[in-house]
């Protein structure tokens, strides 16, 4: 089953309990140069994003005033929010992931791995027991356009873990060609990310891969969870029910549980990421290219 209206490709039934028919795609704000990293904040009611070309975090209020929240932003990319409600950043221009204090100073989380710098942590995402994950593949130093030129340090391009107690980071997963967003499921067992090696290499396939992690965190099962076909995978967010968003070239892909495609939300620029939020947590917001568009749905974050 196909149906396709100017938002919505439904390619399974179980996708119409998940959308609102009638909800508009809104581009809330546009003029960007490259869109990523979007996080909500409930206490505050608004959501932070990145321009990286342009070095800047942005802030968009529940209103719709745009203004920006940090410059120069030392290139950040991804963004999460802990269970403290502080902010958490990859940071591209420093090569490290920082977190934002009430007082606004800036903790470095993570910024060498044996010795070496990092290559430019790209997403990251925090466990409710603290520990934070993150992917560092080599986009921020490829060149100077979201970052700084750099030979790797780092001999592969892994997805870290930083331990909880004693902020010691581990390398969990150590083969992928570019690894990219990543989501934990609603019991956090499983963790997805996403490869985007095909976006310099055509060979690499565009998948999201599931990890199961058992009790101590620690992963036992790796396969291949789904393909996007267009584009690649960048951010990708879960919601209550376990089912994956994740960003594409021609919009949102939802995913079920059992790695069935339910469907898309059609946006009319490349998606790089996405984040669930607005006063009732019932809206997606969208960083597509240029641009952040916002689409109620009938679903929720996971957490
Ligand atoms: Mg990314």
């Amino acid at each position: 089953m196909i149906h396709v209206d100017s938002i919505y490709k439904i390619e399974d039934p179980r996708f119409r309990a998940l959308i609102q028919p009638s909800a508009q795609l809104r581009k809330l704000a546009t003029g960007f140069e490259w869109t990523e990293g979007p996080v909500w904040f409930a206490d505050h009611q608004l959501l932070l994003f990145s321009d990286i070309p342009s070095e800047r975090i942005m802030r968009l209020t529940v209103d719709d005033q745009l203004s920006v929240f940090r410059r120069p932003s030392d290139y950040i990319n991804g963004n999460t929010s802990d269970r403290a409600g502080r902010l958490v950043s990859c940071q591209h221009g420093t090569r490290s992931v920082t977190r934002t204090e009430p007082n606004g100073s800036r903790t470095v989380i993570a910024d060498s791995y044996k010795g070496k710098r990092l290559n430019s942590p790209n997403d990251v995402v925090v466990q409710s027991n603290g520990a934070i994950w993150f992917t560092d593949p080599t986009y921020g130093i490829l060149s100077d356009y979201e970052g700084y030129k750099a030979e790797p340090e780092q001999e592969a391009h892994n997805v870290f873990r930083v331990e909880p107690q004693t902020g010691e980071l581990e390398a969990m997963i150590t083969d992928f060609v570019q690894p990219n967003g990543l989501a934990f499921s609603p019991d956090e067992r499983t963790l997805y990310v996403a490869e985007s090696g095909s976006s310099h290499n055509a060979e690499v396939p565009s998948v999201i891969r599931a990890f199961d992690l058992d009790e101590e965190g620690h992963i036992r099962r790796d396969r291949v969870f789904a393909s996007i076909d267009k584009g690649l995978p960048d951010g990708m967010r879960v919601d209550a029910d376990g089912n994956l968003w994740s960003s594409a070239a021609d919009g949102i892909h939802c995913f079920h549980p059992d790695g069935t495609r339910l469907g898309k939300i059609l946006v009319p620029e490349t998606v790089a990421n996405l984040c669930f939020g607005g006063p009732r947590g019932n809206r997606i917001f969208i960083t597509a290219t240029t641009s952040v568009y916002s689409i109620a749905v009938c679903t929720r974050s996971a957490v």
